[in-house]
């Protein structure tokens, strides 16, 4: 996992040594064991949509195995906080969610489970905690949030995702060398995502030069990219309708220009 640093900066920070069980696309029950083999080690288990490569490690399974050991088990499911029950449910310890992805919140985050273990934490007050503490706004903030969740209906929710999601691939239907499908969540969250794939036999340019394009525009659209694939994932949750209407004319356009001139088009070319 890596969010502008890796995550092993993170575990070090908070005064732990990071051991990685596995590899990167596979992790057995056999590797967690050999990991988990000191006394001293508490398990941690990262879900993510981009951690998706190889085999999926089976939470509940992996928690056994950790407690089985007498150690606790943990899981960073910072953009997972529709699914919190859920993952409660594999017996983790404690579930750690960020406060500022799907919940909208100011930066903070989420420690819950256990009582011993969330109050555990609070050694870190004496610790990096203190540098990071959350503001007082910040805590505020997420209470709000949390309200607002459990007043979210859920299904209505979905719904409006779902219909944002189909609406999208339909529009990208007429866009020359673009092939675009819905692209459920790979760690089962409850939305799906655009899926753009760049038709080689077209002369649209590659996806990096269409994301490219898409953030030198105005305004500037930002997309995540996976470029290995020639392709690009769009998530919708956060965009208005507004917003939506103004990145699939852009897009179009961009479509409009690369097949008209039979190349890439000129805007491609800023740099
Ligand atoms: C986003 C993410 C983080 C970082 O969360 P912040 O609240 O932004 O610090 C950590 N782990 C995973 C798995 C993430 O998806």
């Amino acid at each position: 996992m890596n969010y502008g640093h890796s995550i092993l900066t993170d575990i070090r920070l908070a005064g732990a040594t990071p051991v990685v069980a596995g590899r990167d696309k596979s992790c057995t029950a056999y590797d967690l064991q050999d990991a988990l083999a000191d006394t001293r080690t508490a398990c941690l288990l990262l879900v993510s949509s981009r951690l998706v490569q190889g085999n999926p490690v089976d939470l509940s399974e992996a928690v056994t195995l950790a407690h089985k050991r007498n150690l606790p088990a943990f899981i960073d499911g910072a953009a997972q906080d529709m699914r919190i029950p859920e993952l409660l449910a594999t017996g983790a310890d404690l579930v750690l969610v960020s406060a500022q992805k799907y919940l909208a919140s100011p930066t903070a985050g989420l420690i819950i489970g256990r009582r011993a273990c969330v109050q555990a934490c609070r050694a870190q007050e004496q610790g990096i905690g203190r540098a990071m503490k959350a503001t007082k706004e910040a805590i505020i903030g997420v209470l709000a949030a949390l309200d607002e969740r459990q007043r979210l209906d859920i299904t209505a929710w979905r719904a409006e995702q779902d219909r944002k999601v189909h609406w999208f691939v339909k529009q990208m239907s007429g866009v020359a060398g673009i092939k675009a499908s819905e692209m459920p969540d790979p760690t089962g969250a409850l939305f799906s995502r655009v899926h753009l794939r760049i038709e080689p036999v077209h002369r649209f340019p590659t996806a990096s030069a269409l994301a490219q394009a898409l953030r030198s525009g105005n305004p500037s659209v930002w997309v995540g990219e996976h470029t290995a694939e020639n392709s690009l994932i769009l998530e919708l949750v956060p965009l208005s309708r507004e917003e939506l209407h103004r990145v699939v004319e852009r897009i179009s356009e961009l479509g409009r220009q690369s097949h008209q001139v039979g190349q890439t088009p000129a805007t491609l070319h800023r740099e």
